[in-house]
C-alpha cells in the first residue's frame, strides 16, 4: 500500500531492478574482510562519529564463495518453489576497495563470474580509490552491471568535519567525477538530521547531488548505536535527534529537489547488527515508509517537483 503510494511519487529501484534484470531481484550481502581506512590507523581516530562496530554489517562470514552461496541457498529456500529471484553480489561491509587493487581483483571476480550474480555493488568511502582501483572497477563494470555506493552524507564541510567522515565535499565530487569519466553508476549514500543540520542544509545537499549528477541516492536518518561514538555523546545529552515526521518532511523537500531520473534506492535503512540506541521510531521502517509517502501526499509533492 505505502510502497504504491511512494512508487507513485519517487523513482524507487524497485521498477527499475525489475525492469534491468526482467524479473525481482534481491542483494546479498558480502564481506570480504576488507575492513576501513578510516577506522584503525588511517585518516582518522575511530571512524566516523555514527559507524558502529559492525559497520554497515553484511555477510555470512567465510569466503566470498561461501558467502555467496550461503546467501543464494537462504534465497531458494525463501523463494519455496517460485523461481528464485535474480542475486546482486553486494560489496557492504565496512570500505570494499580497501585493499590493492592485485588483491581486490580475484576477489570482486569471484562474485563477478559467478552463474548465480546479475551484477555488482561496492560500497565505500571516496578517498579509498587510487587510479588501479578504478580501471579495475572500470573493467568489472563493461563484464557485469555494477554500481558503486559512495559513502557522502551531507554536502556541507563543516558537518562532514562535525562528524569526523574524515574527507571534504571536494574529495567526494573528485571520486564522482572519476567514475563519471569511465561511465560508472554512483549511488551517493546520504544522512537526514545529522548534528547541526536542519531542513535548510539537506535541502542544498539534495541540491548538490542533483547538479553534480549522481544516478541514485540512499537515504537513512542519523542513528545512534550502540558502540558509535556518538552514543557517547547522546548519553551525555548532548545530541538531538529528528523526530519521525520531521524526517519524513526532509525527505519529501529532499526528493523534491531531485531529478525524476535519479534512483532512489533507500527511505530507511535497518538499523543493522549493532543494538539502536535512538531513535526508538527508526526500529519501525514500515511506520517511516507511511511518514513519507503523508509527508509527500500533503505537501503535493513528487521527486523533481522543486529541481
Ligand atoms: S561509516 Fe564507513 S567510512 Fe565511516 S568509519 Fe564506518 S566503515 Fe569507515
Amino acid at each position: 500500500m505505502d510502497a504504491a503510494r511512494l512508487q507513485r511519487r519517487i523513482n524507487l529501484l524497485g521498477p527499475w531492478l525489475r525492469r534491468a534484470f526482467g524479473g525481482p531481484t534481491v542483494k546479498i550481502g558480502l564481506d570480504a574482510g576488507l575492513g576501513c581506512p578510516h577506522r584503525t590507523g588511517g585518516t582518522g581516530p575511530g571512524g566516523c562519529a555514527y559507524c558502529p562496530p559492525h559497520g554497515a554489517g553484511a555477510g555470512h562470514g567465510g569466503t566470498v564463495e561461501e558467502q555467496l552461496a550461503t546467501g543464494l541457498e537462504r534465497l531458494r529456500a525463501r523463494s519455496r518453489g517460485r523461481p528464485t529471484p535474480r542475486a546482486l553480489a553486494y560489496f557492504q561491509a565496512y570500505s570494499a576497495t580497501n585493499a590493492p587493487a592485485s588483491t581486490l581483483e580475484p576477489i570482486f571476480l569471484a562474485a563477478a563470474r559467478h552463474p548465480a550474480v546479475a551484477g555488482l555493488i561496492i560500497s565505500t568511502r571516496p578517498d579509498c580509490l587510487p587510479a588501479e582501483t578504478w580501471e579495475l572497477l572500470a573493467a568489472l563494470a563493461r563484464r557485469r552491471p555494477l554500481w558503486l555506493e559512495l559513502g557522502l552524507q551531507s554536502a556541507h564541510d563543516a558537518t562532514l568535519e562535525r562528524i569526523n567522515r574524515g574527507h571534504d565535499l571536494a574529495c567526494w565530487d573528485q571520486a564522482l567525477g572519476e567514475a563519471q569519466a569511465r561511465g560508472i553508476r554512483v549511488v551517493a549514500h546520504l544522512i537526514l538530521g545529522l548534528p547541526g543540520e536542519e531542513l535548510e542544509q539537506t535541502n542544498a545537499t539534495a541540491r548538490h547531488v542533483a547538479g553534480a549528477g549522481v544516478w541514485g541516492v540512499k537515504l537513512h536518518n542519523l542513528m545512534v548505536l550502540a558502540g558509535a561514538p556518538l552514543a557517547r555523546e547522546y548519553a551525555e545529552g548532548a545530541l538531538a535527534l529528528w523526530e519521525r515526521e520531521r524526517y519524513a518532511q526532509g525527505v519529501a523537500q529532499f526528493l523534491a529537489r531531485l531529478p525524476r531520473s535519479i534512483l532512489v534506492h533507500r527511505l530507511a535503512a535497518d538499523p543493522g547488527p549493532d543494538p539502536l540506541v535512538s531513535p526508538a521510531w527508526a526500529a519501525d521502517k514500515d511506520a517511516t515508509l507511511a511518514a513519507i509517502a503523508e509527508a509527500m501526499e500533503s505537501n503535493h509533492l513528487e521527486q523533481g517537483s522543486l529541481a
